[in-house]
């Protein structure tokens, strides 16, 4: 038997790819003909490939296991020569010479990196964020990887939880709509070509499901959720990655109903495939299988019998598919057709990706340096950073003499000229390692410039710019020793505290304005790096407080994986601009905004509480039957806390712009619609401030009455518009009984007739409102 004489019967010419289903079923059927059972169940194994190297590859363990054929695919193996060894391996050494997948967590960028998700989804721009997710997936193709670990679509309300760096924030509605656009991203634009070019890789939507909602807060940890939630604010995300065409999906850690999600036949066959009518593959997460044991639902025979049975297809690392599913198959634990069907779903993965045509087809040596890291990309990163910033205030320096004579500006601080000193102060001012955030597998992790180095390059003969550090990011040797774990030093100074702020102090008075460079650092948040405490780290507030007394206008620019705890920094910091983990070009994209070259026009994806007391604090909550404005009576016995009201310091779909806009009255074409009508909303937008500017119009519908209760209002369209100073526009929104359909008691699809109220504004305290009802 050989390879190639399968495929010239079954895949004619280099149009294969564009092959009917039935010549794919053709091809598979053929080839699973001649696979011995070990070799079907090495189709699900995805190895933990640590020691393979250039040189060494054919003596590792994992080598040989891949020379005979008990390997589907690769992890995390960075560089195209090495892959290209490896792929050699399995393609001219193992008997039937079936490609290997490689997978890697390229999840904002690949070598030019671009803002961590959370960050980027406050970009709102769908075109911003499609395009970065090609160019990651133009740069990691070029480095010989297929497949990608993401888009991760968490729907996640607590903050404590450090992974939420890596979704979009509180909103399924935007949620699905990023999932969406990520998926183009990777595989291709146009649906029915995905995957054919060499520089479009596959996707695998993340973590299936209900990840983002673990007690607590804390990683990993138990979910429990009743089905009404999921369906309504939780699943949407995974579910608009397939209807994308998503070619694969990741079973998640936590537990849903009981069940670890690796071992729930529910999620991943009822749901997944019954329901949302998905074809692809499922990959468990990093040991997810072998996780199972700890649970507690049995050992590592059992718990991978259930997880194949459930209808997971792939085993990342724990090798309980390899090591124990040929047992469970004689024992009648697991059926051949179970087996066949997993196996299947591996192989046509690798035949729609083109690799049984072939299989180097990512292997192309020159491309590289042709691709990757190239200047239109780091351009691309630049823009698109600097829209993920989010101006949370922005108000008038008000500057006080030595005598106590206050001399009051009108405008706000922001943006600054181009003039004087500026100094750049703080322990994230000129720390290239944390520019670009959790997650970052590019090689150049120590190479993008600081911020302070940045600001110097961009502003060299215009500004002077000057740097302290002022203080270490945090005492506390639990931080220091999780950065060191992943490679990245905090940096910890030796002086003391009182030495460095002195020299900070001493650098802040020769300057003219102090750019405040505080927050978390890098691996502050990210997978396993939940906190209990969102405030700014003690030593950094130390530092913040003698800035603002210099007397001097201090501008708080945020880096955060997170929403923080700022209410103090609310208070007292004049300028406050969250500029994230913005990737490679992350120093030059704040010095965009900052100097004004680029309005800000970030808008929040994730609701910033006053403390961390409120948690989880989300804007489309529901009410109680004591809402805080009923009667008298009620005022006593509310549905509310004693030391803190009920409000956000910052709400989801918040966001600043150096200009301010209007917003006219709501315009429905008919206020009452039939179920099979479609009605338009219009609101006319004007930019009345003085710099041209983007804004995100935002749309949220609340349900009044229904079957079950409602949230108090849901986002169900956005825009993002462009308008110079002065200008005006009109936006609308086309509203059809499918924005107006919800799950109802029986997890049925309903729209219920009935009144809504309509919201458009600049975040989800929109106040235009005007009434529609439904027939
Ligand atoms: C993470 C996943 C990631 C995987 C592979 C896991 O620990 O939860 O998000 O894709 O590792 O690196």
């Amino acid at each position: 038997f050989s390879l190639s004489t399968l495929m010239a019967i079954a895949m004619p010419g280099k149009n294969s790819l564009k092959s009917t289903p039935q010549e794919m079923d053709k091809f598979v059927t053929e080839l699973m003909k001649k696979m011995t059972i070990e070799e079907k169940i090495g189709q699900l194994n995805l190895p933990v490939t640590g020691e393979i190297t250039t040189g060494q590859a054919r003596n590792s363990g994992v080598a040989r296991q891949i020379e005979q054929g008990l390997v589907g695919g690769v992890l995390n193996l960075k560089g195209v020569d090495k892959i290209r060894e490896v792929q050699k391996l399995a393609v001219e050494n193992s008997r039937l010479g079936i490609p290997l997948l490689f997978g890697m967590d390229v999840v904002h960028g690949y070598e030019t990196i671009f803002p961590i998700p959370l960050g980027l989804s406050c970009s709102w721009n769908l075109a911003a964020i499609q395009e970065s997710a090609r160019i990651a997936a133009v740069e990691a193709s070029a480095d010989g990887i297929c497949w990608t670990f993401s888009p991760m679509v968490d729907i996640s309300r607590d903050p404590r939880w450090g992974r939420v760096s890596e979704g979009n924030g509180e909103d399924p509605f935007l949620g699905g709509a990023i999932a969406r656009a990520m998926v183009l991203g990777y595989q291709g634009a146009n649906n029915e070509q995905q995957l054919q070019r060499d520089d479009e890789i596959m996707a695998c939507v993340k973590h299936f499901a209900l990840y983002g909602a673990g007690e607590a807060g804390r990683d990993y940890n138990t979910v429990d959720m009743s089905r009404n939630r999921m369906f309504n604010e939780y699943l949407y995300p995974y579910q608009a990655a397939v209807e994308a065409g998503v070619s694969s999906v990741m079973a998640s850690f936590n537990e849903v109903d009981g069940i670890p999600a690796t071992a729930n036949h529910w999620l991943m066959t009822d749901v997944l495939r019954r329901q949302w009518n998905f074809n692809g593959f499922v990959v468990t997460d990093f040991t997810g299988i072998s996780e199972m044991v700890a649970h507690g639902i049995g050992d590592l025979q059992t718990v991978s019998a259930r997880a194949l049975n459930a209808g997971v297809d792939m085993d990342m690392v724990s090798e309980g598919f390899i090591g124990t599913l040929k047992q469970s198959l004689v024992q009648g634990k697991i059926s051949m057709e179970t087996l066949n069907t997993a196996c299947r779903r591996i192989l046509e993965a690798k035949y729609k990706l083109g690799l049984f045509d072939n299989p180097y087809k990512y292997c192309d040596l020159k491309r590289p340096t042709r691709d990757i890291f190239t200047k239109a990309h780091r351009k691309a990163a630049r823009r698109i950073a600097a829209e993920s910033f989010v101006l949370l205030k922005n108000e008038p320096f008000n500057k006080i003499d030595k005598n106590g004579t206050t001399t009051h500006s009108l405008s706000p601080l922001l943006p600054l000229k181009k003039e004087g000193t500026v100094a750049v102060i703080g322990p994230l001012g000129n720390t290239r390692s944390n520019m670009p955030g959790t997650w970052s597998v590019a090689a150049r992790l120590n190479d993008y410039p600081s911020l302070y180095e940045g600001l110097k390059e961009m502003l060299a003969g215009k500004v002077n710019v000057i740097h302290a550090k002022g203080s270490n990011l945090i005492n506390d040797a639990a931080y220091e020793e999780r950065a060191t774990m992943f490679g990245r030093s905090l940096n910890r100074d030796q002086r003391t505290n009182q030495e460095m702020l002195d020299e900070a102090l001493k650098v802040a008075n020769n300057a003219d304005v102090i750019v405040a460079a505080l927050g978390e650092s890098s691996e502050m948040s990210g997978e396993s790096s939940c906190r209990t405490n969102l405030n700014l780290p003690d030593v950094q507030r130390t530092l913040l407080e003698a800035l603002l007394k210099t007397g001097k206008p201090v501008i708080l620019t945020l880096f955060t994986g997170r929403p923080l705890t700022l209410t103090w920094e609310h208070k007292n910091v004049p300028a406050i601009l969250n500029v994230w983990f913005g990737g490679s070009e992350a120093a030059y994209a704040i010095g965009d905004v900052l100097f004004g070259d680029v309005n800000p026009s970030g808008k929040l994806t994730m609701t910033f509480p006053k403390n961390v007391g409120q948690i989880p604090l989300f804007y489309n909550h529901k009410n109680t039957g004591r809402p805080l404005q009923n009667g008298k009576w009620f005022e006593k016995f509310r549905s509310n806390y004693l030391d803190v009201d009920n409000d956000a310091l910052y709400p989801f779909g918040y966001g600043l712009s150096y200009t301010t806009f209007q917003y006219g009255d709501i315009v429905l074409n008919t206020p009452t619609m039939k179920q099979n009508e479609t009605i338009t909303a219009t609101i006319q937008v004007t930019n009345s401030g003085k710099y041209d500017g983007a804004e995100v119009v935002q749309l949220y519908i609340r349900d009044l009455v229904g079957s079950i209760t409602r949230p108090v209002r849901e986002l169900k369209g956005f825009k993002k518009i462009f308008l110079k100073a002065g200008e005006s526009k009109t936006v609308s929104f086309k509203i059809t009984a499918d924005l107006l359909r919800f799950y109802d008691y029986d997890l049925n699809q309903v729209t219920e007739p009935g009144e809504f109220d309509i919201f458009i504004g600049g975040s989800s305290q929109a106040t235009k409102t005007a009434r529609l009802t439904l027939k």
